[in-house]
């Protein structure tokens, strides 16, 4: 596996893949990795002939405030693991490398980014689709790999894709969850083994949601409140939002129809949690 620091560097690295490779596909990462973005590396592997991932903690999606400095880095085992998993270029930049001095220009995506997320991290979304954007233009995959994990990063770079003509397929890989339910995420490394047990909540409020639907029940009203009422059993979550919304525009719907994305973010300890279900 090499290993790309600069912009230059990824780009010649990039050109002698290419070289052997019809289908270069790309996984965006922070690091920190686990089984859920091992999954994008071999939905890659699977659909591509060379794979390019990256590590980038990107400090314009964090607003002041947030945990960008504690975010864990974790690059040497993350190297190692890429490496086994067949990764082929591994592009990790430093910020200055992406945010030169002068650098003024953003993605900004209207509305969709103000939504779920974006409204509870005004600027997150313009951080991330401005940095994806980037990494898009850099790598210039055929197909780029996300987790179905972050919806509303999904519905944003949909968009993005879609508007701004990126000659890419955008393919979204379905959540990787412990054995127990928890959604794996690089931030259930700040839970104390406590907290990782209240954080069970998420997925169980989801689980009641997705019951009662089956059971026949589609107004959005009485599925949110059945899906609070398991979060109000664990008294040291936080709930920011529990929703069910479209999962192009974010906008909520008041009936929870096939397609419909039901979405909930909390705080447990400190750690923001996020996870969700598509209604099939
Ligand atoms: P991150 O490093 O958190 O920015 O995530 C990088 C990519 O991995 C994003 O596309 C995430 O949606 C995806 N991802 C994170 N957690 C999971 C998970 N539990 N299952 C599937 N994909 C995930």
């Amino acid at each position: 596996m090499r290993i790309a620091r600069t912009i230059p560097e990824a780009r010649a690295a990039v050109a002698s893949l290419r070289a052997n490779a019809r289908c270069l596909g790309l996984v965006p990462t922070m690091g920190a990795l686990h089984a859920g973005h091992i999954s994008l590396v071999r939905a890659a592997r699977a659909a591509c002939d060379a794979v390019v991932a990256t590590i980038f903690i990107n400090p314009t999606q964090f607003a002041s405030g947030e945990d960008f400095a504690q975010y864990p880095r974790t690059f040497e085992a993350d190297c190692a693991l890429f490496e086994s998993e067949g990764v082929d270029l591994l592009f990790a930049p430093e910020a200055a490398e992406m945010y030169p001095e002068g650098f003024c220009t953003v993605v900004e995506i209207e509305g969709v980014s103000d939504r779920l997320d974006g409204q509870s991290r005004p600027g997150h979304f313009r951080g991330v689709a401005t940095v994806v954007a980037r990494l898009f233009n850099i790598v210039a995959p055929d197909k780029a790999f996300f987790g179905q994990k972050d919806a509303a990063q999904v519905a944003i770079l949909r968009r993005m894709v879609r508007d701004l003509n990126f000659p890419l397929e955008l393919i979204v890989c379905p959540i990787v969850r412990d054995p127990d339910g928890l959604a794996l995420s690089s931030r259930n490394r700040y839970l104390s083994p406590e907290d990782r047990g209240h954080a069970l909540a998420l997925a169980r409020a989801l689980c009641r949601i997705e019951e009662r639907i089956v059971a026949g029940i589609f107004d959005s009203a009485s599925l949110l409140e059945a899906g609070r009422a398991i979060l109000a059993e664990e008294p040291a979550i936080r709930l920011d939002y529990l929703r069910i919304v479209d999962p192009d525009t974010l906008e909520d719907l008041p009936n929870a129809r096939h397609g419909a994305l039901v979405a909930v973010a909390a705080w447990v300890g400190s750690a923001r949690l996020i996870d969700n279900l598509l209604i099939p």
